[in-house]
């Protein structure tokens, strides 16, 4: 399968791609991304010859389907580390809460984000199809505290890969801040910026366009990849739970093959949402999709109204910080896939330079005909975690952001995927607040409060990165950032 640019060919660029050259180098025409050339179609009997199948043997089917360009045992080697995950058996699991709602719980790998559903497949992939070529990478990567630790664990100690990584010093929790500055390894840096997300991120932008930087990269033999969801290397990956989690409905009696299914996925930059947009094109009886977001409500204006305008919004820090995005950079791939390049060249163009653009009556109803959003504030979003834990069940402040989503969206009553994207141990001050009225309460207090509460164990490596050796010192202001990779490149 081949893969094309989202905004045209320029003449610059080939005018395709093999799935290993996208996620290697997934620079493409125009400032645009990868998007496959046509997707596989699965069918029904597909989903019929997959009921009793394991999760490995899914994703390997899936990968086939699109006919990577990957040596099948390398797949079996980067598939294999769903093994250890909490459960070989059953690493994703899906939980029912309540009435039609069932839980996708994502968060049981090394993280305890959904981040490692991909990420840890695709750092074998990328490392051994770096090796193949005899060429040498870096990943750059600015994150708000789920990103950077799965990419951190699955580069650790990778051959041909390096990753610098640079969060915001005081704006991840403790959590995830340990998980990134405890990661001992040669080829990992870590680098604190005194500053907001935009700072680190506006860091790696300066970085990526400096000049003494490039000529570095060129003299050392070392090319710049990407380990965010621009990559369709971690889009691949997360077409997978969203067949798994009908599975597993069929499995447990829930629905009959071939009923219909809403989606829910809170949503950020959207590669989560863009794999059950995918995996519905590919076959999967869905019903529609439903986009959570939080107060920052870019989405949801663009479902409901079909603008997308930057010029009025503001980041806002909210209680589901990984979803705190305006630009979403994969609602691009939707476009392509509705509109065509030319348009979406047109409309990333206008939002590139007048920051909005708006969509035609007859698009935005194209649109919705797939999606449906609406978002959740802080305190619903508390009030959910509150009283679904009355109900049995623990959950996260992203995951609480479907609830609302659950139910202003749905008219029909169908049975209803939630997707979790974290795990209470990550943004545990937040839940104990909801729980027990606590404020301010340290990760380490909130973690033991919570723990109590609901009688749940703190897994292994959340409790043990509280005793580890910080192995990451760099704190720095962002007009140092080159001084520092380039040293540490040297
Ligand atoms: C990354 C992340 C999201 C957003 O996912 P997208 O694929 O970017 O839409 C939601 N919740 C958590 C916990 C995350 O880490």
């Amino acid at each position: 399968m081949k893969f094309i640019e989202s905004r045209g060919n320029d003449g610059q660029f080939p005018v395709d791609a093999s799935f290993s050259e996208a996620i290697l180098a997934p620079m493409t025409s125009f400032g645009g991304i990868f998007v496959p050339a046509e997707l596989p179609d699965l069918g029904v009997d597909f989903l019929k010859n997959h009921v009793d199948s394991d999760y490995k043997a899914l994703a390997k089917d899936i990968l086939n389907a699109f006919e990577v360009d990957i040596d099948p045992a390398v797949i079996d080697e980067a598939l294999a580390l769903y093994d250890e995950f909490d459960d070989p058996k059953d690493p994703v699991p899906l939980v029912k809460v309540k009435d039609d709602l069932y839980v996708s719980e994502l968060y049981h790998g090394p993280t305890r984000a959904f981040k490692d559903m991909a990420l840890q497949p695709f750092g074998v992939i990328l490392s051994a199809s770096a090796q193949k070529r005899k060429e040498n990478y870096l990943i750059l990567t600015a994150t708000s505290g789920d990103t950077g630790p799965a990419a951190l664990e699955t580069f650790k100690n990778r051959e041909n890969v390096m990753v610098a990584c640079m969060y915001p010093d005081g704006g991840t929790s403790d959590v995830q801040r340990l998980q990134m500055v405890t990661e001992d390894a040669d080829n990992l840096k870590v680098i604190g910026i005194h500053g907001n997300f935009d700072d680190a991120q506006s860091a790696l932008k300066m970085l990526l366009s400096s000049d003494t930087f490039k000529a570095k990269l060129k003299e050392k033999h070392i090319d710049v990849s990407a380990a965010n969801s621009v990559n369709f290397g971690r889009i691949i990956f997360q077409l997978v739970y969203h067949i798994h989690g009908y599975l597993q409905l069929v499995r447990q009696g829930a629905i009959e093959l071939g009923e219909k299914v809403y989606l829910d996925v809170p949503s950020g930059n959207f590669g989560n949402a863009l794999g059950g947009y995918y995996a519905m094109k590919m076959g999967l009886p869905v019903e529609k999709i439903l986009i959570a977001s939080n107060t920052n409500n870019i989405l949801t204006e663009l479902f409901t109204t079909g603008k997308y305008d930057l010029r009025k919004s503001q980041l806002i820090a909210t209680t589901s910080p990984a979803m705190d995005i305006l630009k979403s950079s994969n609602i691009e791939r939707i476009l392509h896939d509705m509109f065509g390049a030319e348009r979406t060249r047109e409309l990333m163009h206008s939002l590139d330079t007048e920051k909005s653009y708006e969509l035609t009556t007859e698009e935005l109803s194209k649109l919705q005909n797939v999606f449906v959003a609406d978002f959740c504030t802080d305190e619903e979003g508390t009030a959910y975690i509150k009283d679904t834990f009355a109900g049995g069940y623990l959950m996260d402040p992203h995951t609480a952001t479907c609830f609302k989503a659950y139910e202003t969206c749905r008219d029909k009553p169908l049975k209803t995927i939630v997707y979790s994207t974290a795990e209470w141990t990550k943004f545990s001050p937040i839940i104990a607040n909801a729980l027990t009225g606590e404020q301010g309460t340290t990760d380490k207090e909130a973690l033991d409060a919570i723990a109590t509460e609901a009688k749940v164990e703190i897994p292994s490596m959340i409790k043990e990165l509280f005793d580890k050796p910080i192995a990451q010192q760099a704190v720095i202001n962002k007009a140092d950032i080159e001084t520092e990779i380039l040293s540490f490149l040297d």
